[in-house]
């Protein structure tokens, strides 16, 4: 039960195969495989061991693919941060996750120069060298963390006898992920063996993923969503990826006709970027025979538009890191129900529970809690909080839903989104999908904010492609489609909404504005 010997098996049955394909080159299942053995011989040889924890501060790239499977293979625990995090976020991540090596991207030398003395236990820096380029001018000759550093490349020529097997059980740790939270600091979640490699079966099968798929990565490698469905699952079925470095509609759309792609997998924002791409042609994307959404909501209109113009189905899935992440996506051989994040996928249950843990009725809204072999074995050096979040096997996921007689879930909103208008609870997400319907409207965001008579009340964020709306016409619209306590009673108008480099909309971003507007 692991990804990374399963490339080998996965390898002996695919040989000359593509794995990935990679800025026009093409490399195959046995180049792949043999690359990561001599990388995970060469972590070994420089004292990498089972327990061990690796980060990988890196884009979409083969040092991704080459680096964390060669981590694994070594034993080591691997840690995916996002690169563009700023040096205290990432020295928080290094420094709680007891990192003992980073895979880490030139351009951030001087960073790791600058913490080397907060980060005892950091021991190698392996060095992905990136194009010339005016960021790069720093001059690393008496630098202190020079004799911790290595090359990538280097550690892929060197000669070796091999690597040798780490005993690795199935509940040891493969990954940790640490989430953002909603406060306090980031949380790692500790992903075991067990964990990532069933899910990634489990995703796969579900989807039927075989190897005649191809499969575009634009998702960002460190983010699980990814991970588990545009590497993992792709890799042990004999698939090939076609790595994308980083996602523009018009570079996915050139790939998707190029190498006839066959699965893309993105978040809402990206479908809605390519569904206003305006030279995006249904002949481009003929190839594809499945679309997956997840990470976030995605809106009817955005889906029902999309699916239109370029005569593909999307599916729709839902997860979070706790969970590997993957705990429904609608069926292929089934309906799939618009607005719906689906039904279990394979081994594992997903339930809508009361205050009290106890399983209500369908079309009932309460707390979605999960169980299967995907769930984290906690959070890492946090008892309380995995006490908190993991209760009698249950993983408490913080998100509110619904689910129909048909054992079709529906995410209503994540519970601390929740407004509360005097006394009625508004769930934004409800409030958008109207607003997303608006012909002008291509982005919708709705918060909270503070009312002296009724608690709270409605704020919307659009964006739209008519300059010439107003706030008022817009709050007539939504008096047509909405309860009173729903309509919105502020519009704001942003030129886009601030996302993360998954490309999830930040909505605490947003909420702070709203706070600093209650300030002034
Ligand atoms: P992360 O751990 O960063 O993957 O974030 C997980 C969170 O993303 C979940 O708890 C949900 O709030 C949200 N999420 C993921 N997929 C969906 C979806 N299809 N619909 C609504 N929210 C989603």
């Amino acid at each position: 039960m692991n990804v990374s010997s399963r490339l080998s098996e996965t390898a002996g049955q695919y040989g000359e195969k593509p794995a990935y394909y990679f800025e026009g080159q093409a490399v195959s299942y046995s180049q792949l495989d043999g690359m990561v053995s001599q990388f995970a011989a060469s972590l070994q040889s420089m004292g990498i061991e089972k327990g061990d924890h690796v980060a990988l501060l890196l884009g979409n790239s083969p040092y991704f693919v080459i680096g964390m499977y060669g981590a694994l293979r070594a034993g080591a625990t691997v840690i995916p941060v996002n690169p563009i995090y700023t040096p205290a976020e990432i020295g928080y991540i290094l420094s709680n996750g007891d990192v003992k090596g980073v895979i880490a991207l030139d351009l951030l030398l001087p960073m790791f120069e600058q913490m080397d003395a907060q980060l005892p236990v950091l021991e190698h820096i392996i060095v992905c060298e990136t194009p010339p380029s005016e960021n790069k001018q720093f001059n690393l000759e008496n630098a202190s963390i020079r004799p911790k550093m290595k090359s990538f490349t280097s550690m892929l020529s060197a000669s070796s006898t091999g690597y040798s097997h780490p005993e690795l059980e199935p509940e040891d740790l493969a990954v940790i992920l640490y989430t953002s939270g909603t406060t306090g600091k980031p949380k790692g979640a500790m992903l075991t063996h067990k964990n990532i490699y069933s899910n990634a079966s489990d995703v796969a099968a579900y989807l039927k993923m075989n190897d005649q798929d191809k499969v575009v990565a634009t998702l960002p490698m460190f983010h699980v969503f990814c991970l588990t469905v545009s590497l993992n699952a792709p890799l042990m079925n004999g698939a090939s990826l076609i790595i994308v470095p980083r996602f523009s509609p018009k570079e996915v759309f050139r790939l998707i006709k190029e190498y006839k792609a066959t699965v893309f997998a993105g978040v809402p924002t990206m479908y809605n970027f390519m569904l206003q791409y305006e030279n995006g042609l249904q002949e481009d994307v003929e190839s594809l025979r499945l679309c997956i959404s997840g990470g976030a909501s995605m809106p009817v209109a955005l889906l029902k538009g999309f699916e239109q113009k370029f005569k593909v189905v999307i599916s729709e899935g839902y997860g979070l890191s706790e969970a590997s992440p993957v705990t429904c996506f609608n069926p292929l051989d089934r309906p799939r129900k618009a607005g719906s994040i689906g039904m279990n996928i394979l081994n594992v249950e997903n339930k809508v529970v009361n205050e009290l843990g106890e399983e209500l009725p369908p079309n009932q809204v309460g707390e979605l809690i999960v169980k299967g072999p995907n769930i984290m074995k906690g959070y890492y050096k946090m008892p309380e909080e995995t006490a908190h979040t993991i209760r009698d096997g249950w993983l408490y996921t913080g998100d509110l839903a619904r689910m129909d007689e048909e054992g079709y879930f529906y995410i209503v909103d994540r519970k601390k989104d929740m407004i509360i208008v005097g006394g009625y609870n508004v769930y934004p997400r409800e409030v958008e999908e109207v607003y997303y319907n608006h012909p002008e409207i291509t982005e919708a965001a709705v918060l909270g904010i503070p009312d002296p008579e009724q608690g709270e009340a409605v704020l919307c964020y659009i964006v739209t492609t008519n300059p010439d709306l107003t706030g008022e016409a817009l709050i007539e619209y939504g008096k047509g489609q909405l309860a009173k306590y729903k309509v919105p009673s502020v519009i704001e108008f942003l030129d886009e909404l601030p996302k993360n480099t998954t490309g999830k909309i930040l909505r605490r971003a947003l909420k702070e504005q709203v706070a600093e507007r209650s300030r002034l």
